[in-house]
């Protein structure tokens, strides 16, 4: 009996699921490569309020600034019921070194208040939900992003979701994992798709590190680069030393 011949949408079909189990081949091996260079870092804390104190925080600053106001903040207020009746302007000198502290200390304030309001007081509720039903929720609050969000599911409630920062977003299209015009949302589900379940949150953590040190967003380090032989722009580079 002659063979069925193949079919265009067929072999399309076919050529797509082969691109897309190479892609995954090179994240695993890149995540391999990062986490031979990087460590896991464990989270300041569990607790999810503290934690949203934190993200708030974090906000257009650098992690040794976040650090110091979140720790002078939370050795006076670490509940929900402390933070919403505090005087805003001690907020504001306490969270001083994290910058754009009078508009990141009425945003605690309102946070902790709502908080007070719709969860009694008791933040982990939100995050004891279903995964979507929980991002949707911590996203109806006042400042909180796609990226908090997806930090709160995966350090507070230990979901396997990969939370996209702006170092994340940028080595991602490097890396050609997502596309230039690709947004926040785009980006996180490509590479969703293209990290094993279970892997998740040490490729956000090791992505991270990499783009601090190697990849950054102005003078990227291609040869030292330790994933360079893996990255479209770290072969085109090498090749072009080359010449
Ligand atoms: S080769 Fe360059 S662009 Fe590619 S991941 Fe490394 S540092 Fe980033």
């Amino acid at each position: 009996m002659a063979l069925k011949p193949v079919t265009n949408r067929a072999r399309v079909a076919g050529d797509l699921k082969d691109r897309r189990t190479n892609e995954r081949r090179r994240m695993v091996t890149i995540l391999d490569r990062l986490g031979a260079e990087f460590e896991l870092w464990r989270r300041y804390t569990d607790d999810p309020f503290l934690l949203l104190i934190g993200t708030v925080l974090s906000q257009n600053t650098n992690w040794r600034n976040t650090r110091a106001a979140y720790d002078r903040l939370v050795t006076k207020f670490k509940t929900p019921r402390q933070l919403a009746r505090a005087d805003v302007r001690e907020i504001q000198k306490l969270i001083k070194p994290a910058g754009l502290y009078r508009m990141k200390s009425r945003r605690l304030k309102e946070l902790a208040q709502i908080i007070c309001q719709r969860y009694d007081g008791n933040f982990g509720t939100v995050l004891r939900k279903s995964s979507e039903a929980a991002r949707q929720e911590l996203l109806s609050l006042p400042g909180v992003g796609y990226k908090s969000a997806d930090v709160l599911l995966l350090f507070g409630a230990r979901r396997d979701v990969l939370p996209i920062d702006t170092h994340i977003f940028r080595i991602s299209k490097r890396l050609g994992f997502a596309a230039r015009g690709d947004d926040h949302e785009e980006v996180r589900i490509k590479l969703e798709k293209l990290v094993q379940r279970g892997r998740r949150g040490e490729a956000h953590i090791f992505l991270i590190q990499h783009g601090r040190r190697y990849c950054r967003a102005r003078n990227p380090l291609c040869g030292e680069c330790p994933i360079n032989r893996f990255c479209p722009i770290g072969i085109r580079r090498a090749k072009r030393a080359r010449l």
